[in-house]
């Protein structure tokens, strides 16, 4: 096949894309990656204490399984080894253009053109955005940030120069990177400070090694990891994708007994424990996963606190209180803008459609894959996908065969382009807001999920539908130029 496809991003969507393309016949595939390594989250995210809450042999690629996960959940590094040994097994990471950012996206005639920070251009009949969901750090609007006397930084653009041994160090933040992190530092720092905003449930899953036995079995049988992914999907899927999207659904109230029960036998102190109770059911925010937040917010190096902060200053965070609480170190651990995807590049579609116009509310996306007026421009992990419900890469994977069976279609892709319609496009969405009322994370919280309305921007179904969607394209939905 001739045409040209260029990927932008080269996390763990992006590689994938290319080896699965490159699978396809689609040889000539260029990433463009703005950082100098690939990895997307796992190159960014290491902080201490960083692993995916996903079971490390269900988020693997399922043409790649992997024999040496270390853990049940296995450490950021480790994911992100994995990815640079997989892009180079198949030999994507020679087609990396690292430390090219790309700034500018225009359709003319028949091929996109694209345009890089450095002054970089190419042009392709296919573009492939996979820049992730969980990527440009939001960084908190609090009086006097700037004026913090010590280092301060977001969690997910660690500062390893900072030595934290016996320092005061302050978290704000209760998600799953702070959470995380908190579990990684009480021991080591001297004083450490977590800032809650508001109490997070705690869904306690331990994370114990992989034996040696079981790695020799896994190299010596590939097919037993096959088999052990299915039984994890199986339990991933009925235990929490399929939980969060019905809030009335057993496996729902079972995630609140899991996680009430949890806090009610792991925090003796009443006061304590009255503050670490969320205001709201189990999931409604995205439950963070971890068997020692508990026990490490009770190290005596621990302190929770919880009235609102009011100002930082350079030697603290005063709360409303009127307290000071001073650290050498302040982490941000204050979560993404997730509403941003292929933005800020400038994405110019056919009769000069802006991106940024047509997203100026907020982004959408028929399926999360195609945007009308954007032909042969494709998302992975795009606008109200299933993020935060199941394995990223199981998703991105069925994403990338959905677009390959589009381009199948069209013959050639010079002579040709796809796009999703309008009407359909404004069906799906219609649908998905209607289902979006029945999930957990309309039941009385703020969250990430809960775009400018209140409405979860995300798959509101189950896996099952998400796995037919992908099945194979409804055609009736696609736009099919002939260019
Ligand atoms: P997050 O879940 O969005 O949490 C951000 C935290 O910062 C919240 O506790 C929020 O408080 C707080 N915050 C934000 N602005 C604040 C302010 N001005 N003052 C005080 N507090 C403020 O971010 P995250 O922890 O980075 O996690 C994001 C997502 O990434 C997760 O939900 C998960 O899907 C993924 N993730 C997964 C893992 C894993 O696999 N284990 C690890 C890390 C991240 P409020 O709750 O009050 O808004």
């Amino acid at each position: 096949m001739s045409a040209r496809v260029i990927i932008i991003g080269a996390g763990m969507a992006g590689v994938a894309a290319a080896i699965r393309l490159g699978q396809a016949g689609y040889e000539d595939l260029v990433i463009y990656e703005k950082a100098d390594g690939l990895g997307g989250t796992w190159r960014d995210n290491t902080y201490p204490g960083v692993a995916c809450d996903v079971p490390s042999h269900l988020y693997s690629y399922s043409f790649a399984p992997n024999p040496e996960w270390t853990h049940v959940f296995s450490p950021g590094a480790e994911i992100r080894s994995y990815l640079e040994r997989v892009a180079d097994d198949h030999g994507v990471t020679g087609r990396i253009v690292f430390g090219a950012e790309v700034t500018g996206l225009e359709r003319r005639g028949n091929l996109w053109h694209l345009s890089t920070a450095d002054g970089r251009s190419d042009q392709a009949a296919v573009v492939i955005g996979a820049t992730g969901v969980l990527h440009q750090p939001a960084y908190p609007d609090i009086d006097g940030l700037g004026d913090f006397a010590g280092p301060v930084f977001h969690s997910a653009r660690w500062d390893h120069g900072v030595n934290l041994d016996g320092a005061r160090v302050g978290v704000i933040g209760t998600g799953s990177s702070a959470v995380q992190i908190t579990g990684a530092l009480v021991k080591r720092v001297g004083e450490y400070v977590l800032f809650q905003r508001t109490a997070q449930w705690i869904l306690p899953v331990p994370n114990p090694p992989i034996s040696e036995a079981d790695r020799t079995r896994y190299r010596a049988e590939p097919g037993a990891m096959v088999a052990l992914k299915d039984e994890l999907a199986a339990q991933f899927t009925a235990g929490f994708a399929d939980a969060v999207v019905d809030a009335e659904s057993e496996a729902a109230r079972h995630l609140e007994e899991i996680c009430g029960a949890h806090l009610e036998a792991s925090v003796a102190d009443p006061g304590l424990r009255a503050k670490l109770l969320p205001p709201y059911r189990a999931a409604c925010k995205r439950l963070v996963v971890s068997p020692d937040f508990y026990a490490a917010i009770q190290a005596p190096s621990a302190r929770l606190v919880t009235a609102a902060i009011e100002r930082v200053e350079p030697g603290g965070i005063r709360t409303a209180d009127g307290v000071l609480h001073e650290v050498d170190v302040l982490v941000l651990a204050t979560g993404f803008r997730v509403d941003r995807f292929l933005r800020p590049i400038s994405v110019t579609g056919s009769g000069g459609l802006e991106l940024d116009q047509v997203w100026a509310k907020r982004p959408s996306a028929y399926l999360s894959v195609s945007v009308p007026g954007f032909p042969n421009l494709f998302l992975l992990n795009g606008p109200n996908g299933p993020v935060g419900n199941f394995s990223l890469i199981d998703v991105a994977e069925r994403q990338i065969d959905y677009i390959l069976q589009l381009l199948g279609r069209l013959g050639d892709p010079e002579a040709a382009a796809v796009c999703a319609r309008a009407d359909a496009a404004e069906r799906f969405e219609a649908e998905r807001v209607e289902a979006a009322g029945r999930t957990i994370w309309v039941t009385g919280c703020r969250s990430w999920y809960l775009d400018d309305r209140g409405v979860p921007a995300a798959w509101p179904w189950t896996m099952q539908r998400f796995q037919e969607a992908m099945a194979e394209p409804a055609l009736e939905d696609f736009e099919f130029e002939t260019t």
